[in-house]
This record gives C-alpha cells, sequence and structure tokens, in this order.
C-alpha cells in the first residue's frame, strides 16, 4: 500500500517498530493477537492494529501540502479533516478555518469565501450539492481533495446497485459527514434511505411488508429518504451499502435481516433472491476491519481494562470501546491527559455521550494487565504518550526505558 508523508509530531518510532515486527512476522494478516510489552509490575496488551489509516495519512498529507504552498491565502476546510481533536488542532494553529462543524452547521458564511480562497474537501468526501456549491464559486473541490478511496468505493458501489434498479439502503448515522456525502452520491442514481441500527431496520422491514400506513414512513425516516421516494415502490428491490466505519456485526447482522424480510414478504425462493436483494458484501474498510478484528483477538486475552484512544466523535474508535466494553472495564480516552493519576480518569461514556472523570480504573495489583488500542485517525505518538503515562502512573518508570530499548536496539 502507498506510503504517506506523516509529520514527525504524530509519528513514534516505538509503535513504528512494534508494528513493523508484527508485519514482518505476519505478512498475510492472519494473526490478531496482542504485542505484549511487558516490564516492571505491568502487561501492556497492544492490539495488533491500530491507529492511522491508508484515508487518514493522505488527508494529512494532502492538507499539510496545501497550507505549505499557499502561503498568505485563506484556507479552509469544509469541516473537520478527520475526527481527532489534536490535528484539528494543529491544522487550526496553522491557520486553516473549519466552515463548518461536523454536523453540517454553519461555522463561517459562505458569502466570505472567495474563489481566492483554498478549500479542503475533509477524508469522509462531501455532498455533490457541496461540489456544486464550491464550483459555483470558482473554487475546484478537486484540488485538493482528501475523500479517502474506501469512501468514493462506497460511492461506486451504490451507483452500481443503484443503476440495476435496487433502492440503496445506506447503514451508517445520518449526521456523520461521510454517510450525508454517501446519501448524496447515492440519491443522485437511486432512491435513497439511511438506517442507523437494527431497530430501524425493523422500522423499514414493516413497511416492506406493508404492515404500517405508508404515509408514517415519512415521519418515521424523516431526513433520511431522498426527494420523492415512494414507500410503495421503493421498497420492493433493495440493496445495502455501509458507512465504511460501522461495527462488522451490525452491518452483517442488518443485511442479513432486510434480506430475510424482502424474501419472505416476496415469498422468494433462494435463486430469486437477486430479484429483490443486491446480494453485496458489506462496504467496510480494510481498517475498520483489521481494527475490529485485532480487538476480537486482543480480547481473547484477559486483562483488568482497557484503554480506547481517539476522537469522541469517531466512529471507528467508538465501536472499538463497543467492543471492549464486552468483555471488561473499558475507558474512552482522547489524549494522556485524561489519565489524571493513578486513581481518577477523565473518560468519554458512549451511553450518556458525555465525558466524565471517574475514581479507582487502576486496581491495586502486582501485575495489572491494560489492553490498549487506538482508532483509525489517532496518532501513534499520541499512543506512545498514553503508555508513556500509564508506566508513569502505575509506578514503572523505569520500565519505559527498558521497553523502549529492547524495541529500539532490536
Ligand atoms: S477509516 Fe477507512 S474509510 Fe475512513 S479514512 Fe480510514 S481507510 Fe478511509
Amino acid at each position: 500500500m502507498k506510503s504517506f508523508n506523516v509529520p514527525v509530531q504524530y509519528r513514534s518510532p516505538l509503535i513504528q517498530a512494534i508494528k513493523q515486527k508484527r508485519k514482518q512476522e505476519d505478512k498475510l494478516k492472519k494473526d490478531y493477537s496482542p504485542t505484549l510489552l511487558q516490564a516492571g509490575s505491568i502487561s501492556l496488551l497492544l492490539a495488533r492494529h491500530f491507529g492511522f489509516c491508508y484515508g487518514v495519512e493522505n488527508a494529512i498529507e494532502i492538507a499539510f501540502h496545501a497550507v505549505a504552498e499557499n502561503k498568505g491565502k485563506r484556507i479552509y476546510l469544509l469541516s473537520e479533516m478527520i475526527h481527532n481533536p489534536g490535528v484539528n488542532a494543529d491544522l487550526q494553529a496553522m491557520g486553516v478555518q473549519f466552515i463548518m462543524d461536523t454536523y453540517g452547521q454553519q461555522l463561517i458564511p459562505w458569502d466570505s469565501i472567495s474563489k481566492e480562497d483554498i478549500v479542503i474537501v475533509p477524508a469522509f468526501g462531501t455532498t455533490i450539492e457541496m461540489e456544486a456549491l464550491l464550483r459555483a464559486k470558482g473554487i475546484e473541490p478537486s484540488r485538493y481533495e482528501t475523500t479517502c478511496p474506501f469512501v468514493e468505493k462506497v460511492w461506486n458501489k451504490a451507483e452500481k446497485i443503484g443503476l440495476e434498479g435496487y433502492t440503496v439502503i445506506v447503514h451508517g448515522k445520518p449526521k456523520h459527514e461521510e454517510t450525508r456525502a454517501t446519501f448524496s452520491h447515492s440519491k443522485a442514481h437511486t432512491p435513497t434511505v439511511v438506517i442507523n441500527d437494527i431497530q430501524e431496520a425493523e422500522l423499514l422491514a414493516k413497511y416492506i411488508h406493508k404492515h404500517l400506513p405508508a404515509e408514517q414512513f415519512y415521519e418515521d425516516f424523516k431526513g433520511q429518504f431522498s426527494v420523492g421516494f415512494d414507500v410503495a415502490k421503493d421498497l420492493s428491490r433493495i440493496g445495502v451499502v455501509n458507512q465504511t466505519t460501522m461495527l462488522a456485526s451490525d452491518t452483517q447482522a442488518i443485511a442479513d435481516y432486510l434480506k430475510q424480510s424482502i424474501l419472505s414478504y416476496y415469498n422468494a425462493a433462494a435463486e430469486e433472491t437477486h430479484k429483490y436483494f443486491a446480494d453485496t458484501r458489506d462496504t467496510l474498510c480494510y481498517a475498520t476491519n483489521d481494527n475490529q478484528s485485532a480487538v476480537q483477538g486482543m480480547l481473547e486475552a484477559e486483562a483488568d481494562l482497557a484503554i480506547v484512544i481517539g476522537g469522541y466523535n469517531s466512529s471507528n474508535t467508538s465501536h472499538l470501546v463497543e467492543l471492549c466494553e464486552l468483555k471488561l472495564p473499558t475507558y474512552f480516552i482522547k489524549d494522556e491527559h485524561c489519565l489524571i493519576s493513578d486513581s481518577e480518569i477523565r473518560h468519554f461514556d458512549l451511553h450518556s455521550h458525555s465525558e466524565k472523570e471517574s475514581l479507582g480504573y487502576l486496581p491495586q495489583k502486582d501485575p495489572i494487565k491494560i489492553m490498549v488500542t487506538s482508532g483509525a485517525s489517532c496518532p501513534d505518538a499520541l499512543v506512545e504518550r498514553v503508555l508513556e503515562r500509564l508506566l508513569l502512573l502505575s509506578n514503572n518508570k523505569d520500565a519505559y526505558q527498558q521497553i523502549l530499548k529492547v524495541w529500539l536496539d532490536n
């Protein structure tokens, strides 16, 4: 896979050495067991795959390049480039401004943006409407476009099945930038509905089976269907694509459920499946699959707690948290400063959607076993700082030097 010029502040020689060694030993990526960093009274289990993915590195390279070659110009990002607060703050410190927030709310009026300005399209991609708006202003969106190719792959899949006459069901978070972009690209070709989860899939199935009055659909899925969607005819032939960062098991369950649902309504035999359901594989990206598989592999070991590092609005990171929470106490942190002391931690609670502080997260025992992973938009340097802080707080300060020696002298 292509390699990128990632700024030095995001790199970690330690993590790079670990990843390199694991890669050499497991070229086919079959081994999802974690890497054990053993030192002093602490055992750190580091997931086999984590951190910056192809799309994030590509976006960072393009954005930093755009800043370097446009000195003196106003530089904008349509919205957060990736869901990592540190990287976004670095871009803002270099003068880059965000036109919209992550939910599409306007932060800078369009009137103040002109064709002399530079506008960067984030890794999530953008809508066709937004591309048209930029072009109308004389700004070519593809000039500094960081849309991940794995997101474009989803758009291509939606277009393909749309042209084959299927209505596209997008499994994704309706307000997420990537899902909004995918919805826009899909509805250019075919009727499209966004569903958030299995509950919405079950609700949709009630309309496939005509168990609910058609008018109610437009209320139940308000803001999530394409203009002109005709519930009476547009749910008779469907296909599913996903936001690239959803939980693999959810995505599979939703596709299976909708497939069974439509086949049972039409009383269709297995060989007639294609008449009603586009039997495609999921459109999760490789990084989502690798990182989730690595967490599953890590969870086969025993540990006292898990630390998951990433931006709180990061979809892919939140699914790693959900997986860990099924097995052990899990703390979702954005950086090393969240490890306030050996007893107090600041972390994000996915259930209440709020940051909170908890006491007693590090057990008083020897050894302590901690699982660590991070999302696809989290720099390795940040993961290393978290590891270092964990060692410091657990009275294993010297162990960090030992770990560096073992891995960097290798
Ligand atoms: S998580 Fe996947 S789709 Fe998103 S930027 Fe990374 S590689 Fe691309």
